[in-house]
């Protein structure tokens, strides 16, 4: 394994799963979905998540995905929501801050996360921007808290690989437009 490229999904009895998906639709992003009571509660984060505390990340909150949607990685046909190509980017598990339920926090507009993953790791938090617009309002801000997993400078586009594959999603789409996966 280099990188954490090919590692194995984590297993639902690992505890409650995540996956970051590189999704190149009309615009790239990279969608962020944490298993919460028995679907993907989802963002997609335009630049992507970061190790770096100093960065704040627009996260637009997304439908809640089926679970079974969580190792998908292939090519979303012309014509369908989000047609485009999309590749693992990092999954592995997470683990809400204490005090509260993942479902609780997320109705206050402040979600704590403890990820374990392939590139992600530590705690992040996920904040609802202006409660007083919450329902009309998709946009959180994701960002990464100051501890020993931070990376100044560190950026989701220098890793750009499959950790389900280690394919690129040109590597993907080519295999798609060549019939040969
Ligand atoms: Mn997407």
């Amino acid at each position: 394994m280099r990188d954490g490229i090919g590692s194995p999904a984590p297993h639902p009895g690992d505890g409650l799963r995540f996956v970051v998906q590189l999704h190149r639709a009309r615009r790239l992003h990279y969608d962020l979905r944490l298993e919460v009571d028995n679907h993907l509660v989802s963002w997609a984060v335009p630049k992507g998540p970061t190790l770096d505390p100093t960065v704040k990340r627009l996260a637009i909150r997304v439908d809640n995905h089926a679970l079974d949607y969580f190792d998908f990685e292939g090519v979303l046909p012309a014509g369908q929501y989000g047609a485009g190509d999309v590749t693992i980017w990092d999954w592995g598990t997470w683990t809400p801050g204490s005090g509260t339920s993942p479902a609780q926090a997320l109705a206050g507009g402040a979600l704590h996360a403890d990820l374990s993953g392939e590139k992600l790791s530590g705690r992040f938090v996920l904040l609802h921007t202006d409660r007083s617009q919450a329902r009309n309002n998709n946009q959180w801000l994701l960002i990464h808290k100051r501890d020993a997993s931070a990376r100044n400078g560190w950026d989701a586009s220098q890793f750009p690989r499959s950790v389900k594959s280690g394919k690129t999603n040109d590597e993907i789409l080519a295999e798609h437009r060549f019939g040969t996966d």
